[in-house]
């Protein structure tokens, strides 16, 4: 525990000495020379010797002012933090304000050094890991949390961070901290079988502060979930795919019993509901494990907005809506074809079903040199603004009702989030209600491949 210097009372009342000017601490070395002047005149009358004792007097003076001189030198040179040897004129002023300084700045540091402890003694006191990293990547400071957390020891004090942490997402992560305003999960290199959080930000120029804690639970729970939807979704596959057969093959038949019809009919779009959902939650499932997405096939926009508008133009027989296609860009993209045409064809299918009959909807590709955009833009029943923020969450409708009676299953913006933010891009929404919306795929330009 730092002990901050003693800092000795003031030898002197501040009231007493007043040094404000040159002429008010010049006073006594002036009344003590003409005190001795005085003398010397009264003694070189007396004696005959006059100008020998003004010379007298005036080396008196002299060597009285040569000790103080030694006096100061010697406790600025050796003693300064003791109480300042006891002086008049000048030389006890100059004292006085030396002294005064030096003790204001000791109260000062004195002050800092207790705000430091306290801060550091937070530190150390927090669960979670806290480490300063220099602008030359070397450790600085760590608390205890991070050597049970990311495994710091003693002999790790100014070694690069990078040597320690090596993990290629953390490399990463590092050179792009603003890219990942949430920061990293990444295994700990410590613990087996345990997740950290990782969580960067600059200071003081190119210094870092890195926070870490432990999501080993959170990431058990949220493994469970996904596992969970997966094995779900796999075991109702199969039972799905009997039913739907079966189901078929009755409402195929031409001499089925009228009163059995109906049902049949309901039982074979409800089968084919439960067939969208299933399909969904696998692709998000898989989606969510994104190592298995090769992301990083050229994409002929051309060719894919052509096939999109095709297939947009099929739904669109029941809705008679007027489609437009507008192609201002000449970059390709870079990614997964098969998700991305899934994300945009639900983008497109929303369109289509939340557009009152007779609506225009237009599908459009551009660039503007920094980014690329995929937009659907309709003339239908929009979105209330505060709606917005939860668009792209599982199962979240604006209206269920209107959604299941379209064959939505709700998961479809929740896939193209997915997708999007596989190819480090995201979803952008404007929209007014009963007036219509725009939805933009924005992507960014290392995802943009120019052909020509
Ligand atoms: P769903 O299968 O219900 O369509 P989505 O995830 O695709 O699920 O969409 C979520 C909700 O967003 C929809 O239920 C709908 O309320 C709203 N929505 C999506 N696209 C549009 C659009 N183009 N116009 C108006 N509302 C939309």
């Amino acid at each position: 525990m730092y002990e901050p210097y003693p800092v000795p009372e003031l030898a002197r009342d501040h009231k007493k000495f007043r040094y404000s000017s040159l002429w008010a601490f010049s006073k006594q070395d002036l009344r003590l020379l003409t005190f001795f002047i005085v003398i010397a005149v009264f003694i070189g009358l007396g004696t005959g010797y006059f100008w020998s004792c003004i010379l007298c007097a005036f080396a008196v003076f002299c060597i009285i002012q040569l000790r103080s001189l030694y006096l100061v030198n010697d406790w600025i040179s050796n003693r300064p933090y003791d109480v300042p040897p006891n002086l008049g004129g000048i030389w006890g002023a100059l004292l006085f304000n030396v002294y005064r300084a030096q003790r204001q700045e000791r109260i000062v540091q004195a002050e800092m050094v207790g705000l430091i402890d306290r801060a550091q003694s937070s530190l150390v006191a927090l669960a979670e890991a806290v480490v300063l990293i220099d602008d030359n990547n070397q450790i600085e400071w760590w608390n205890p949390a991070a050597e049970n957390l990311l495994g710091f020891q003693l002999h790790d004090r100014g070694r690069n961070i990078l040597s320690i942490l090596r993990q290629p997402s953390f490399i990463e992560y590092f050179n792009h901290i603003d890219e990942s305003p949430d920061g990293l999960k990444m295994k700990s290199s410590v613990h087996e079988e345990h997740y950290v959080q990782v969580k960067m930000t600059r200071f003081g120029g190119e210094s870092r502060l890195l926070v870490a804690y432990d999501v080993t639970r959170m990431h058990n729970l949220e493994q469970m979930r996904k596992d969970f939807v997966d094995n779900i979704s796999h075991e109702l596959r199969t039972p799905l795919t009997v039913l739907s057969g079966y189901i078929e093959t009755f409402t195929d038949q031409e001499d089925i019993n009228p009163r059995w019809k109906r049902a049949f009919d309901q039982m074979q779009s409800q089968t084919r509901r439960m067939n969208a959902l299933v399909n969904d939650l696998l692709l998000l499932s898989r989606l969510e494990n994104e190592k298995s997405i090769a992301k990083n096939q050229i994409i002929e926009m051309p060719s894919l907005m052509n096939q999109l508008f095709d297939d947009a133009q099929a739904y669109n027989v029941d809705y008679g809506h007027t489609l437009n296609l507008d192609i201002d860009s000449h970059c390709e993209l870079i990614g997964s074809d098969m998700e991305l045409a899934s994300a945009f064809s639900n983008l497109i299918t929303n369109a289509i079903k939340y557009t009152p009959k007779g609506g225009t909807i237009t599908i459009g590709w551009h660039d503007d040199g920094t980014h690329g955009y995929f937009t659907v833009e309709d003339t239908g029943i929009g979105i209330d603004p505060k709606h917005l923020p939860r668009l792209t969450e599982r199962f979240y409708r604006v209206d269920s009702a209107r959604s299941r009676a379209t064959g939505g299953t709700g998961l479809g913006l929740a896939i193209v989030k997915h997708v999007l933010m596989q190819h480090n891009a995201y979803l952008e929404v404007e929209s007014k209600e009963n007036q219509g919306s725009i939805f933009k795929a924005v992507f960014p330009k290392e995802r943009l491949f120019h052909s020509n």
